[in-house]
């Protein structure tokens, strides 16, 4: 289910991306022998075949045959997502589930497994730390996701990004497993932006490079306690300049700009048909949060009622309706 390729070297890197991703044979773990083997760090990405910065960054890293600080074990696992066409297009193979959804039993289907595989697979190597590095959908910042903020969780985020959410939600993600480490999320950016390679190759270099990554606490800023803003079940939704009438939701299709900017409460974020706020649902934290309350809708345009910081925000429907329109985290 998880293959392992042990200690490539230049030569086997194929240098074109396209190549180095068809040359995988499905999920797979590398190993590469760092300068003291006793200890080991863990970096999974393509945990979503969208999102291909961490892969690049792997690649430039391995062709760059730098010998790693520690015992390194890069995890790739959408693999066939990935490779489908068009090439990095699909989060999942269509019909799947997601597999950073899949990594709470039970194990059940395929994802399932393969999520299982991984965590025994990280479980085995007895890690110090454990990187899950993602593209965000749309064009972003990069910054960080944990589940709590302990202070080796910090120092692991500031080897990439300076910018932290400290999430409640339990979706079923890597980072909320038990690993006996320190674990992380990074989303570097959209796969679009040219800033995500940069904080991919940065922060890989510091990961794999130091000899202790838990050596400098870098400043960064936290936000706390982020809400998802879902569609309803069956509604449909789009993105436009303007309402389109064969959608119960458009959304304005340059909602990206807003990604970890306040959003504040005069800024019209979509149109809705005569349903209004039932074509949405809030979900996280301990209690229910109904739309209306942090949403308004005036003459069909959907507003917020007060500044939110709104980050995650994506222009692709599917994983809108899929996922999520967004995370937000209201202002004080
Ligand atoms: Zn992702």
């Amino acid at each position: 289910m998880l293959r392992v390729w042990e200690q490539p070297g230049p030569a086997d890197i194929a240098p074109r991306i396209n190549d180095f991703l068809r040359g995988l044979p499905g999920p797979i773990a590398i190993h590469v022998a760092g300068r003291d083997p006793a200890r080991c760090r863990v970096l999974v990405t393509l945990s979503h075949g969208n999102e291909p910065s961490g892969l690049e960054a792997v690649q430039r890293w391995l062709l760059s045959g730098t010998q790693p600080a520690v015992n390194i074990v890069v995890i790739f696992g959408a693999v066939a997502a990935a490779a489908a066409e068009p090439l990095f297009f699909h989060r999942m193979l269509p019909g799947e589930r997601d597999l950073n959804r899949c990594f709470t039993p039970p194990y059940e289907d395929c994802q399932g497994e393969l999520a299982q595989a991984i965590l025994s697979h990280i479980r085995r190597q007895r890690p110090e730390a454990v990187i899950d590095l993602h593209n965000t959908s749309g064009s972003s910042p990069a910054f960080a996701v944990t589940c709590g903020d302990a202070p080796a969780q910090r120092q692991l985020v500031g080897l990439f990004v300076e910018q932290l959410v400290v999430t409640d939600l339990r979706l079923g993600s890597l980072m909320e497993q038990e690993l006996g480490c320190p674990v992380v999320t990074i989303e570097a950016g959209g796969s679009q932006d040219e800033q995500a390679e940069v904080t991919a190759d940065r922060g890989l270099a510091r990961y794999f490079g130091e000899d202790d990554v838990f050596a400098q606490l870098r400043p960064i800023t936290l936000f706390k306690h982020p809400l998802r803003l879902e569609l309803s079940h069956h509604s449909r939704i789009d993105y436009a300049q303007r309402a389109l009438h064969d959608r119960d939701i458009t959304v304005r299709d340059d909602i990206e700009q807003f990604n970890f900017a306040p959003v504040h409460a005069g800024e019209m974020l979509g149109w809705l048909d005569e349903d209004g706020l039932d074509h949405l649902l809030i979900s996280g934290g301990p209690d229910d949060h109904p739309p209306v309350e942090y949403f308004r809708v005036e003459d069909g345009q959907l507003y917020p009622r007060r500044t939110l910081r709104v980050f995650m925000a994506t222009t692709r429907p599917d994983i809108a309706a899929s996922d999520c329109l967004f995370y937000f985290i209201p202002e004080d």
